[in-house]
């Protein structure tokens, strides 16, 4: 039977070969006779992979040297909480917050607990439909960091402007679109995202951090939320996420040899531009975003006739073509077209929208 094409959110769609390999390492690694889920964290084999995968990303990402990447449970979610507990001065800290959608409300909530949060950017009057244009923005110096979600999974929305000038640390969730377009690692203090997004299966997060914020978690910090112990042990401190290191590490090869980020984010270019050319001229759909804030990787749009969402979705999923219903705090639909997406499901994806719209 042919793999329908799943438009998934997250955890999304994984690549076919990346599967076939996993599916051989969860019965029998490399030859020897047990499974990647059944082996110890502390062996040598499992060393392997974990270098393995670490130094898949910092060639992907051109992570520089003097940045750890660590590899944490908990998913994105987690690191609403670590990103305060470690990078806020324990008395008066504080953080400056681009509110962009309800992932970065949710992150601007969990710092509140810590410490003073501002916001100094938010597109919540244009109901998240808009990224701000952030190079202009006044940063407060004395903040301890600046946050920012640089993809709105649910609303289709990505940054699009440059960085604002600020020597304050950014803090980056790059959850829905790590490895999907380039993101120069250097400019950020902090980058972190789950992994079951762009890099591999739910059940981790990737944190990347430059050397200098790490080992300042406030005193009080529970011991496995602080970046400093898992930098010392190697993300180890306890058993760590095993079988979603090696899925990270499997992908990461598969993106390497397709060209990397750069040929990644071409495809992704090219996969997105059929899907937002065909909603912008149809008479049934309509995109909800517009200009430069479209996300590559979130693509939502709603139709006008909304009483035909029912047929649409079944009809949809009797094609292959599964999980197109947007986020429920949204509605409408929303694609998701990670790097795993390849550019035939679009191709497939839009004939179907077509037809669709021809019968109406
Ligand atoms: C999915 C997502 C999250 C939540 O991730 P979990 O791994 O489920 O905690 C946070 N931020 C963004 C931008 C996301 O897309």
């Amino acid at each position: 039977m042919a793999r329908p094409y799943n438009f998934c959110g997250g955890p999304a769609t994984l690549p076919e070969s990346v599967l076939k390999q996993a599916s051989q390492g969860l019965f029998d690694y490399q030859g020897r006779g047990y499974s990647v889920l059944e082996m110890s964290h502390r062996s040598g084999v499992y060393d392997e992979i974990y270098q393995e995968t670490k130094a898949g990303l910092r060639s992907l990402m051109a992570v520089p040297d003097d940045y750890d990447i660590l590899f944490l449970q908990g998913g994105a979610t987690l690191q609403f909480s670590m990103v305060p507990l470690n990078l806020m001065k324990p008395e008066n800290g504080s953080a400056d917050f681009v509110t962009t959608g309800v992932w970065a409300e949710k992150a601007a909530a969990e710092a509140r607990r810590f410490g003073t949060v501002r916001e100094i950017a938010s597109s919540k009057d244009q109901n998240h439909t808009a990224f701000p244009n952030l190079e202009t923005l006044a940063v407060n110096p004395n903040a301890d960091y600046l946050h920012i979600t640089t993809n709105n999974t649910i609303y289709g929305t990505r940054m699009h402007s440059a960085l604002p000038t600020t020597a304050i640390p950014i803090v980056a969730d790059a959850s829905s679109h790590i490895l999907a377009e380039p993101l120069d690692v250097s400019r950020y203090g902090v980058i972190y995202a789950g992994a079951q997004k762009n890099i591999g299966i739910a059940g981790m997060a990737v944190v990347m951090i430059k050397q200098e914020l790490i080992g300042k978690a406030r005193k009080e910090t529970p011991v496995l939320l602080d970046y400093g112990i898992h930098a010392a042990k190697k993300s180890a401190y306890n058993t760590p996420p095993v079988f979603a290191v090696y899925m990270a590490g499997l992908v990461f090869k598969w993106a390497q040899a397709l060209g990397g980020v750069s040929a990644l984010h071409e495809l992704n270019l090219a996969k997105a531009k059929l899907l937002y050319d065909f909603l912008d001229g149809s008479s049934l759909f309509f995109p909800l975003v517009q200009g430069p804030s479209r996300s590559l990787t979130n693509v939502t749009f709603r139709m006008h006739r909304e009483d035909r969402a029912d047929a649409f979705h079944e009809e949809a999923t009797a094609r292959g073509l599964l999980n197109l219903k947007g986020h429920r705090s949204v509605g409408g639909m929303r694609v998701s077209l990670y790097n795993a997406m390849p550019l035939e499901g679009v191709q497939a994806l839009v004939a179907f929208l077509k037809e669709f719209e021809a019968k109406i």
